[in-house]
């Protein structure tokens, strides 16, 4: 590819940076026609030409029908060869494990899921998240471009490996991105599953910048930041682990060994705890019922009894919003966001625990630091994980390491490893 190599000997000129961004602002339909890159760039008709040129060459674009006409000629429009490559996601939680296949625009293509526990360790856990993909990938001859993987716990996002994560025995240190790179020789990137689905809510807005928070109130607690669209992971990716923070007053024993740990007293499986304590203890109504029955009682079903007017739901449920929004109310001070979406298990009892932390929030916070924050609910997407993956490997693909890899015309894990 001669093209390529002229470019690739030139890096980082003025020549390959207009490249990316004319191939990225198609592919993120900024612009469709040579006169709108044109018009956007401002570079001149003749430099458009080539550049559009040497990217249909290397691959990433190619013509496709008439744009509308102004007057003149018709310009012909220009797209993404979104089809080239296939991005694998796999999102592992606590108790499942969810995988999916999109194209390079990200369009989910085939997805599945299973319930499994993320405590049977990392060699089972991955075995059998490789073969759900593979049995996706089975009738799909297109290369895997990518691999993003979210884990519910702490990642170092540097090295994929996870880091003392609570609720996940054997993992520790775990080179989850090798095995992904052993199977599909691609560029893999791990990261915290709460920072993924903050990064879903960024695609989901199409805002290009926001301060958010996304917090996750399912059976453990954990907050996902983004800095002027960025996500911010700290020194170790520990950033936004706010389920291990100490709440006064408390002295129940947490999941990590540690006492008065905000998931210890607001998390999901505490709930279950103090539902069953409550019900044993004579409490009554549809959840005590339910148990009654020899229902297992979790998150899910004590947020279905609260919304349901279940009273002793309704009180946990309120119990775990107020803890919540105390410690959310900390870090709006500290971080000062414009949205904080509230998603997870416990939380979709919607506005019963939604109303509690917008009261605490802005009883404990700064009005300077509230005055133009919304807090809102998640939608309810099941493939929000999936969408976070995308856009972490969109992210990583075609801003932070395309400059490494488009003289190939495909990311190479070689490019990517490589030393600097
Ligand atoms: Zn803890």
């Amino acid at each position: 590819m001669a093209t390529g190599s002229v470019l690739r000997f030139g890096a980082q000129t003025d020549e390959v940076t207009s490249l990316l961004r004319i191939v990225n602002m198609v592919r993120a339909g900024e612009a469709a026609t040579r006169p709108e890159i044109g018009r956007l760039t401002g570079l001149g008709r003749g430099v458009v030409a080539q550049r559009v040129d040497q990217a249909i060459e290397m691959g990433y674009l190619e013509d496709a029908a008439f744009g509308p006409s102004s007057g003149g000629r018709a310009p012909r429009t220009l797209r993404f060869r979104s089809e080239r490559g296939r991005i694998v996601i796999c999102a592992l939680g606590a108790l499942h494990i969810h995988v999916g296949v999109s194209d390079l625009d990200g369009e989910i293509l085939a997805q599945s899921h299973r319930d499994w526990s993320i405590a049977r360790g990392p060699a089972d856990t991955l075995t059998t998240a490789l073969e759900m993909v593979d049995e996706l990938l089975s009738e799909d001859d297109t290369p895997v471009w990518a691999v993003a993987v979210g884990l519910p716990g702490p990642v170092d996002f540097t090295t994929g490996r996870p880091v003392a994560p609570p609720i996940m025995p054997g993992w520790n240190g775990f080179d989850v991105r090798r095995r992904f790179e052993q199977r599909f020789d691609a560029p893999v990137w791990v990261d915290n599953d709460v920072n993924i689905l903050a990064l879903g809510e960024r695609a989901r807005r199409r805002s290009a910048a926001p301060d958010l928070i996304y917090c996750k109130i399912g059976t453990g607690i954990g907050a996902g930041l983004l800095s002027h669209g960025r996500i911010h992971r700290g020194a170790n990716g520990a950033a936004g682990d706010i389920g291990h923070v100490r709440v006064a007053d408390s002295e129940h024993l947490c999941r990590c060994g540690k006492v008065g740990c905000l998931e210890a007293v607001a998390g999901g499986w505490a709930l279950v705890r103090d539902a069953e304590a409550a019900i044993a203890g004579g409490a009554t109504g549809p959840l005590a019922a339910q148990a009654g029955r020899g229902q297992a009682i979790d998150p899910e079903a004590i947020s279905v009894a609260a919304a349901d007017g279940d009273a002793l739901s309704i009180s946990l449920i309120q119990g775990s919003a107020r803890v919540v929004g105390e410690s959310i109310a900390a870090l709006v001070n500290m971080f000062n966001p414009s949205v904080i979406v509230i998603g997870g298990a416990v939380a979709s009892a919607g506005e019963v625990f939604l109303a509690e932390v917008r009261q605490r929030v802005y009883e404990l916070s700064l009005p300077l630091a509230t005055r133009d924050l919304s807090i809102v609910n998640s939608v309810n997407d099941p493939s929000a994980p999936l969408h976070g993956g995308v856009e972490l490997v969109q992210e990583q693909l075609f801003e932070a390491t395309f400059p490494r890899w488009f003289a190939d015309g495909r990311p190479t894990l070689a490019q990517l490893t490589a030393v600097g």
